[in-house]
């Protein structure tokens, strides 16, 4: 009998929680409608749950249903805010600024922006992994049209001081854009009290179906212009067009009910068992905490290995446990993570890293279990090193 390895990467996805599978199920095939169907039953039952799904984003975050855009996921939704302005106020100012540990999904737009004429500053960020406020005060400039920060990282966790940024952006009337894609559900997300314009979201971080998100976008108090990066039938108010993914759009509200219902528990559960994790490996001579120690999401430990080589780390942790190293692969080759080249580490440093995604599904038990083996493996791989 072979055992599956304890799933510790909840920042790179999460399974669907069954609770969630049960209310998607009926919009396959029995309510199977067009939302956009106006003249019948199906669509009207179609469109009573894209609704409802609506209203649960909408409480989640304090914004009306109306402003609910739905996408395939976060990064459609970050290329939506961040493309969709550019082009929307291109006339007012192209400069734009973000962060250097953002997800590709805020960097590359960028980047493609940039090819097109746009100017883009880049922020880099403190020891602790946060912006410094004071930098992205000096950042502004008369022609800013966008601020785009993510709420939470999808490396090392940490929470970024969105109210204060909220604040800094509206006294100057630059639009502010986050990507809460690792936030929602996890922390608490204001747009009225943070001062948001939008907000990019998506379902299969929060024990949601992959392939569903949104973005927030801002009616009043400004009401944010878009150019749509999708044309065709003028659904979602003609800023994002395509026939709504029914089943999806209702696991997407359906995980959201569910993660705000016990998000205060949860936090705590996860907190415990990320300190206890931390705890025990922290035993270990040379192994240090990537990112704010505090401000950051609870089920996330990053931590950077000195004296072992990367790859040879996560091989001896593989048949135990499923995390992620320090090292971003995008299907064609193998970089040290820009996140924590940003920190200051070295390359070495950056590939002898570790994520640990705690989540909703992990027992104190397998957290025991992960923690015995890293340090088990972490040891034999330094006296290896030390007989060479
Ligand atoms: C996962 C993630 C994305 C991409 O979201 P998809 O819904 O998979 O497109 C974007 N930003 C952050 C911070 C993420 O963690």
């Amino acid at each position: 009998m072979s055992q599956r390895p304890i799933y510790l990467d909840s920042h790179a996805t999460t399974p669907v929680d069954e609770r969630v599978l049960t209310a998607m199920l009926p919009y396959f095939s029995e309510h199977f409608g067009n939302p956009s169907s106006i003249n019948h039953l199906y669509g009207w039952e179609a469109e009573a749950a894209v609704k409802q799904t609506r209203e649960f984003l909408a409480v989640a975050i304090n914004a009306t249903p109306e402003e609910i855009v739905f996408t395939s996921g976060a990064t459609e939704a970050n290329n939506l805010a961040i493309k969709g302005v550019a082009e929307a106020y291109f006339q007012k100012g192209q400069h734009i600024i973000t962060v250097v540990t953002e997800h590709s999904a805020v960097l590359d737009p960028c980047k493609y922006l940039k090819t097109l004429g746009f100017e883009i500053t880049i922020l880099s960020v403190k020891k602790d992994g946060l912006i410094d406020l004071t930098e992205l005060e000096k950042a502004f400039r008369p022609d800013t049209i966008l601020v785009s920060v993510m709420a939470a990282n999808n490396e090392i966790g940490v929470l970024q001081p969105l109210a204060e940024i909220g604040t800094l952006c509206r006294d100057r009337n630059v639009l502010f854009h986050t990507d809460a894609a690792q936030a929602i559900g996890k922390i608490l997300l204001d747009v009225q009290a943070m001062k948001i314009d939008m907000m990019s979201l998506t379902a299969h971080k929060v024990y949601g179906p992959k392939g569903i998100g949104a973005l927030y976008v801002r009616r009043r108090n400004p009401r944010v212009q878009l150019a749509p990066q999708q044309h065709g039938g003028g659904h979602e108010r003609g800023m994002r067009s395509g026939t709504l993914y029914t089943p999806q759009i209702v696991g997407f509200g359906k995980a959201i009910e569910i993660a705000l219902e016990e998000q205060a528990r949860e936090n705590q559960r996860l907190t415990q068992l990320r300190q206890r994790l931390w705890k025990k490996l922290s035993q270990l001579e040379g192994i240090h905490l990537n990112g704010h120690p505090t401000q950051r999401l609870p089920g996330n430990l990053n931590l950077t290995v000195e004296g072992v080589d990367g790859s040879a780390l996560l091989l001896g942790l593989q048949p135990v446990m499923a995390v992620s190293s320090g090292s971003a692969c995008s299907s064609v080759t193998i970089a040290p993570s820009h996140v924590l080249m940003a920190l200051g580490h070295s390359e070495q440093q950056a590939y002898a890293s570790i994520r640990f995604g705690i989540g909703r599904f992990n027992t104190l038990e397998e957290i025991d279990k992960v923690a015995k083996h890293t340090v088990s493996t972490i040891k034999s791989l330094r006296k290896q090193t030390l007989k060479v």
